[in-house]
């Protein structure tokens, strides 16, 4: 199995979810993890309007931050997006980008995500890249094929393992509580691997964190957490409750 430069991350996804009550959970999180070592990183990811009192609520804790989305120009006229800059001056280290549901709701292309993590790069934070296949073009068949093309068209020059992490999210796993099996989460997260070593060279393709997502839950961490190749989870309905969220870690890396 490689052995990545970096611990795993599990990562919470809380999409336009979340108000400033929601911070009780972010507080909760802190006190359950205080005085344990998780063998992963931890980071929650939070609508905008959260990042900078959750980045001062969280100071110096275990847990990282990170924004959901980005634009890919440092400013300038795009009313109601977000620079990467501004993401990176509230406190988080990371960015999603190219989450399934940004390219259904956006019309965002692969070329779109690799300019928007090629802005994260820019503004210093870690780009999460989003990739997976629809039901469809899975039972089509093409998961590979999309798979690859995704990579190849989202991930932008001078990513590597510290500043880039993949993750794969069959679009219909996501919010569904339907996971694919162990099999087939093992299949593509080892072409991942393969297709990141043409992109990004064998060393940096090791590396790099490649995340599933997609319904993981405390019942499923520990077993889809296990898959090889698989460096930790994105996780959406179940990080927005502190309970769920530790049971998370819990279940996979405590
Ligand atoms: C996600 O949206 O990134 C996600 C994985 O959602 P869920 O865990 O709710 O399926």
């Amino acid at each position: 199995m490689p052995k990545t430069k970096f611990p795993p991350l599990a990562a919470g996804n809380w999409k336009m979810n979340g108000t400033l009550a929601s911070l009780k959970e972010t507080e909760k999180l802190m006190r359950m993890l205080d005085g344990k070592s998780p063998a992963c990183d931890v980071m929650i990811c939070p609508p905008f309007t959260l990042l900078f009192p959750m980045g001062e609520q969280l100071g110096d804790s275990i847990i990282a931050m990170g924004g959901e989305d980005c634009h890919w120009e440092p400013c300038g006229a795009h009313t109601g997006d977000i620079a990467a800059e501004m993401i990176a001056e509230t406190g988080a280290s990371a960015c999603i980008v190219g989450h399934s549901e940004r390219r259904a709701d956006h019309g965002e292309t692969d070329e779109i995500v690799s300019k928007k993590a090629a802005a994260a790069h820019r503004a210093g934070l870690t780009a999460i890249v989003c990739i997976g296949e629809t039901i469809e073009e899975r039972e089509a068949g093409r998961t590979l094929d999309v798979i690859s093309t995704q990579l190849k068209g989202s991930v932008p020059d001078g990513s590597n393992a510290a500043n880039t992490i993949i993750a794969y999210e069959p679009v219909w796993a996501i919010g569904t509580g339907h996971t694919p099996t162990t099999e087939q989460v093992a299949e593509v997260h080892a072409h991942i691997r393969k297709e990141l070593a043409g992109i990004v060279g064998e060393e940096e393709a090791q590396g790099m964190r490649i995340l599933y997502g997609g319904s993981v839950k405390p019942g499923n961490a520990a077993q889809l957490m296990a898959v090889e190749n698989v460096n930790g989870a994105l996780v959406g309905g179940a990080s927005l409750k502190a309970e769920d969220f530790f049971g998370i870690i819990e279940a996979a890396y405590l």
